[in-house]
């Protein structure tokens, strides 16, 4: 079959590896792409948000199968364009996105269906939410209620905080996703990430992962896209994949079917685990960048069945062939990354790496320039490695970047380290 994954970024690298590999596969197709999927697909120059485009690049190239990856197509109903056209496609409708693209719409959904998160409000004007926080009293969490790049929420230690946090979402520091403010009581535990294929009905889940948000080792400096992850997570235990499945996940699942917005897709549960139990910090509708990588890693071919199962409603007929090792991923970013950074250096030593099942080099942020390897983003490659241990993992992924000459990049040197 031909294929379109709609995406560009170490997400999308890692999905086309995968599904590159199942014999099923004939031709395959990314929008708009990056230097390292242009090694092994074929790259279609359009916006992946603009469904006429997209809409035109299936008819041309008589795709079978679209998967969509970053969720801002989602949230714009591109999913939608293509089954309205009668189109296979992988990704919920702009509906059930707004499980991602609504903050409030995800907790009442959770109070409709009794899923454990934490305790919330939503405030459309300032005054209501100055007075709510000064009663509820730090620690405190403040969101703007829609999509922000993660840059949407202030986790306020203090008053202070978190009155800074309503001014600046009020302000308009956030544009439209700022104009109702969802604040939540904080929660501690240790957060992991849980993966869950639905197709409206059947759920089942394709792996675990933890992410390392911040900028520097030992979780210092500013909140970035991620810098790294591995798969499994051990914090998250048979018990409470069990626990989650049973009380946040299938009651979610069948709210947004009794809606008569069912979720078709992976949905990306954002989990707190204290004390052996686990609540909800936050749904995404795709799959996470980095984690995807290290989940591709360890799913391999079998990806494609999984996600044609998914989008073709019979997920209960599938089952999933489970590696029983680790992969960890390292991000390597511009200079600079989360602030501004310096575009067009050159990267070098790829072409000696190994790229097999247990390595590889995905790309986030690069361009090809008169034969040069170039960075064009903040994030650039993701150092993924796979190992009997999550140290083996981890040692075969930074003896990768040691043979990487890129000056103008750097990574950080502790990922994993949670687990480990
Ligand atoms: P991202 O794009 O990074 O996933 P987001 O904008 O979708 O972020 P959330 O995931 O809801 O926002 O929040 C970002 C981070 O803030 C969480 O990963 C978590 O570390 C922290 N956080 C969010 N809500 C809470 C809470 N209620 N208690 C404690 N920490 C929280």
């Amino acid at each position: 079959m031909n294929i379109l994954i709609l995406g560009g970024g170490g997400r999308e690298h890692a999905l086309a590896w995968a599904v590159k590999q199942n014999p099923k596969c004939d031709r395959l197709i990314v929008a708009p792409g990056n230097a390292g999927i242009g090694a092994i697909a074929d790259l279609a120059a359009l916006d992946p948000c603009d469904a006429t485009a997209v809409l035109a690049c299936v008819a041309q190239n008589a795709i079978d199968f679209v998967i969509v990856g970053p969720e801002a197509p989602l949230a714009s109903g591109v999913a939608d364009a293509l089954r309205d056209a009668g189109v296979l496609t992988f990704g919920p409708s702009a509906a059930a996105a707004r499980l991602e693209s609504s903050k409030a719409f995800t907790k009442e959904v959770c109070d409709a269906c009794g899923a454990p998160t934490a305790a919330w409000a939503r405030f459309a004007e300032a005054e209501a939410a100055r007075d709510y926080v000064r009663a509820q009293g730090a620690p405190i969490v403040i969101k703007a209620d829609g999509l922000a790049a993660g840059k949407g929420v202030i986790v306020a230690m203090t008053l202070d905080e978190a009155l800074a946090g309503i001014e600046e979402i009020f302000g308009g520091a956030f544009g439209e996703a700022g104009a109702e403010v969802v604040i939540e009581e904080f929660m501690a535990g240790e957060e992991a990430s849980f993966f869950i294929l639905s197709d409206g009905v059947n759920i089942l889940p394709v792996g675990t992962a933890q992410d390392h948000k911040r900028v520097g080792d030992g979780d210092t400096g500013p909140n970035t896209g991620g810098m790294g992850a591995y798969s499994p997570a051990p914090v998250l235990t048979d018990a409470i994949q069990r626990q989650v499945l049973d009380e946040i996940i299938q009651p979610t699942v069948t709210e947004m079917a009794r809606r008569g917005t069912p979720f078709q897709g992976v949905l990306y549960a954002g989990l707190m685990i204290e004390n052996g139990r686990a609540r909800l910090v936050e749904y995404n509708v795709r799959f996470g960048d980095p984690e995807c990588q290290v989940l591709m890693m360890r799913l391999g071919a079998q990806v494609l069945d999984l996600l044609l199962a998914c989008a073709e409603g019979r997920l209960d007929q599938i089952s999933v062939q489970w590696a029983e090792d680790h992969a960890l991923t390292v991000v390597m970013a511009a200079k600079g990354y989360p602030g501004p950074y310096l575009k067009g250096s050159e990267i070098r030593g790829l072409a000696d790496l190994p790229e097999d099942s247990a390595h590889m080099v995905f790309h986030a942020g690069t361009a090809l320039r008169d034969g040069k390897l170039v960075a064009t983003g903040g994030r650039v490659l993701n150092v993924t490695a796979r190992g009997e241990t999550l140290r083996a993992a981890q040692e075969e992924a930074y003896a990768l970047i040691d043979r990487i000459e890129w000056p103008e990049g750097f990574f950080r040197h502790d990922i994993g380290w949670r687990a480990l």
